[in-house]
């Protein structure tokens, strides 16, 4: 590995952590929300919408239906 090789890896190593780190944070979200929508309670708090079409219950979050 030559200088220009560990220039370029110093450049590009923090933008592939920090994407990594984005994803890390955005999917495990993502992948709840799709959780609570399929089960019919709310996005925000998970608390059950019952019969609610609006908002939440609990938390009076926007309800999201698909
Ligand atoms: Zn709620």
């Amino acid at each position: 590995m030559d200088h220009s090789q560990v220039i370029l890896l110093a450049l590009f190593l923090p933008g592939i952590l920090v994407v990594l780190f984005v994803v890390a944070i955005a999917l495990p979200r993502a992948l709840r929300d799709e959780n609570r929508l399929a089960s019919n309670v709310c996005v925000q708090c998970g608390c059950a919408l019952g019969n609610s079409k609006d908002a939440c219950p609990q938390c009076g979050a926007a309800a999201r239906r698909r």
